[in-house]
């Protein structure tokens, strides 16, 4: 029997073949990690869509807010939203799941009821995934709940990684560090989400005064030669999300992603779907999508696609 490779797979026009292929999706923020249908289905509801581009931030965190503001404090959304994005991902041939489970969800779920959640969803719905919880930090929400919260959960010694996210020129990462600290020294894996609307500076700066091992994005530093000479010499992986990337406006296009610019640099990337609720791309669409459109061939998305399963081997 012989084994079938992505170049195989890339050679078919669905993404059937694709879906069996291993992969990882390292960026994933749990609660959108699902197509918006389901969630319609779920509540009888009529989503709106998104735009097809987001010119500022504050727009789609106001699309966020206005589509899934009225959910969120059902009592099943949180328990609903994660089991279908494993699912999701498990249909997608996601192997390595890294997914972000936001911090203020404590604030429904005391104690160890979010946790207990979590590992309950992933047990039920995809045992066959290596799942790496992922503890997120909104830098917008009030400063000193959000140290309650993560400090609370961090002790729950559930979490395997960090990321930090939400309006990245908001605030300065200089105030996370103690907390980032006491996540290394319970040996997570450390992310912050950088260089998605921050200079390519700000990657390098954030990655040293954070001491991350991956970033989320990131891909403002294919702007600087030296940048990303660093993160290659580093080993810094990052975790870039496409669809995201062209919908924000933080790529002209598809076809002009500065993902290759990073990969030609020897910065080893791997590929994701942030929020799939509103970009509706899976991992294999990504996949297929820059390879239709040239980016990559085959035997470089192959690279990338080991790049993303090795994550966490060192
Ligand atoms: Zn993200």
């Amino acid at each position: 029997m012989t084994t079938l490779t992505l170049t195989d797979a890339l050679t078919q026009t669905d993404n059937f073949l694709l879906q069996s292929i291993p992969k990882s999706d390292l960026h994933n923020h749990g609660m959108l990690g699902y197509r918006r249908e389901v969630l319609e289905q779920h509540y009888s509801a009529d989503l709106k869509e998104p735009p097809a581009k987001f010119h500022v931030f504050k727009e789609f965190e106001e699309y966020l807010n206005h589509t899934l503001g009225p959910y969120i404090p059902q009592a099943d959304f949180f328990e609903t939203s994660l089991r279908n994005s494993f699912l999701q991902a498990k249909v997608d041939g996601v192997r390595v799941l890294q997914m972000s489970i936001d911090s203020r969800f404590y604030y429904y779920l005391p104690g160890s009821m979010m946790t207990d959640m979590v590992a309950k969803a992933h047990k039920e719905c995809a045992p066959e995934i290596a799942f790496y919880p992922q503890l997120g930090m909104d830098r917008a929400h009030n400063f000193n709940r959000l140290m309650h919260e993560v400090e609370n959960l961090l002790d729950t010694g559930f979490f395997k990684s960090i990321d930090l996210y939400g309006d990245e020129l908001h605030g300065s990462v200089d105030d996370f560090v103690p907390i980032y600290r006491k996540a290394q020294q319970m040996g997570l894996v450390l992310t912050a989400h950088v260089g998605e609307y921050g200079s390519a500076e700000s990657v390098r700066t954030t990655a040293e005064t954070l001491q991350l091992s991956q970033i989320q994005h990131g891909i403002a530093a294919a702007d600087s030669e030296e940048v990303m000479q660093w993160l290659a010499a580093q080993k810094i992986l990052l975790n870039v999300c496409p669809s995201s990337n062209v919908a924000l406006c933080r790529a002209e296009s598809l076809e002009q992603h500065p993902i290759r610019t990073l990969f030609d640099h020897g910065v080893r990337v791997s590929i994701n779907t942030d929020d799939l609720f509103v970009f509706d791309q899976s991992v294999s669409d990504e996949f297929r999508n820059l390879h239709t459109a040239g980016v990559f061939h085959a035997a470089e998305l192959e690279q990338i696609r080991q790049y993303g399963l090795q994550a966490f081997e060192s």
